[in-house]
């Protein structure tokens, strides 16, 4: 059976791959800064990194980000929906809506809520642009990450494509983008976001503001019990101009954290 601590023993990306724990979101691409990874679409088995070894300095920062070695969710709590438990997780609300725009939800996959509140924050809230997945060129099976920056590029990437997408491997377009950005992806593409990755969390319990603290940054959570609109897009520009200290901050506390919960989840085991 696999354990997390022989995952931690990982030294290089690639092992993600041979373990078969890599859904291919792209982040490890993202974080290495020397370039040593190329993502290959592999049609048997998805997007998978490849390593360059003569360009790896060993540095760990693709470990660091990767949702395949490391994954956790906030412990489930009395609020959760109990019948939904079992089959989806600690889920706490579910909401129904739809994009008012008929255009939108035409061309969407189940409604067009995404693109709609995408499409709100590129244009009322002044947002950079959107991250998310579009159709390669040429190569219509196959999908590209796309940052969509007005009205027309994002209802081109618009509808879910049921084949491998890696929206993170173009993080560095929302690192250097000159406001927030909207992030499109699947459970697994967000999650590999928030390894190290500044993130407001939009919480409904204070357990949520603990997580966030645990590691100092209880400031990038808002509640969304009480505060009104303007106050959640003040606190999501403010996180954002601090983006590079916050990375940074999380760098260097997230590691000595984890270890400590592992080796406590270790002792109960
Ligand atoms: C691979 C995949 C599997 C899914 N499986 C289920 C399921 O089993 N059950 C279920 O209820 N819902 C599933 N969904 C979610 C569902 O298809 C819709 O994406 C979701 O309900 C949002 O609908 P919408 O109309 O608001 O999205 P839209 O407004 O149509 O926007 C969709 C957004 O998703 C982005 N996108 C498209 N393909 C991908 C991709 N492969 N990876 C990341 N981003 C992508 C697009 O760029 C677009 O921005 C799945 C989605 C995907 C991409
Ligand atoms: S260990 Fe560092 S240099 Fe090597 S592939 Fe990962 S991020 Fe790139
Ligand atoms: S970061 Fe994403 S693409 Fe890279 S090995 Fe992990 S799951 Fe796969």
């Amino acid at each position: 059976m696999l354990k997390m601590n022989g995952t931690n023993n990982f030294i290089r990306i690639d092992q993600a791959v041979a373990w078969r724990l890599c859904m291919g979101c792209g982040a490890c691409k993202y974080a290495c800064a020397n370039e040593a990874i190329t993502l290959i679409d592999i049609p048997e088995r998805g997007i998978r990194p490849n390593v360059d070894s003569s360009k790896c300095q060993r540095c760990g920062n693709c470990l660091g980000v990767c949702p395949g070695i490391e994954l956790s969710h906030q412990p489930f709590n009395s609020k959760t929906i109990p019948e939904l438990l079992a089959s989806w997780g600690p889920v706490l609300e579910v909401w129904e809506g739809y994009a008012a725009d008929p255009k939108i939800r035409f061309e969407a996959s189940s409604g067009g809520a995404a693109t709609a509140l995408a499409l709100f924050c590129l244009e009322k809230e002044n947002f950079s642009g959107v991250l998310h997945i579009g159709t390669k060129a040429k190569a219509p099976l196959q999908n590209v990450p796309v940052f969509s920056k007005t009205r027309e590029e994002l209802l081109a990437c618009t509808g879910s494509r049921y084949s491998p997408a890696a929206p993170c491997a173009k993080l560095n377009c929302i690192q250097e983008a000159k406001s927030s950005c909207v992030f499109i992806g699947k459970p697994c593409d967000v999650a590999a976001l928030s390894q190290h990755i500044p993130a407001v969390g939009i919480a409904y319990s204070k357990k949520f503001y603990g997580v966030f603290e645990s590691v100092g940054v209880g400031y990038c959570v808002v509640d969304a019990r009480n505060t009104d609109i303007k106050r959640v897009f003040e606190i999501i520009e403010s996180a954002y101009s601090q983006r590079v200290d916050i990375q940074m901050h999380l760098q260097k506390r997230i590691p000595s954290i984890a270890k400590t919960a592992l080796s406590i989840f270790n002792e109960l085991k």
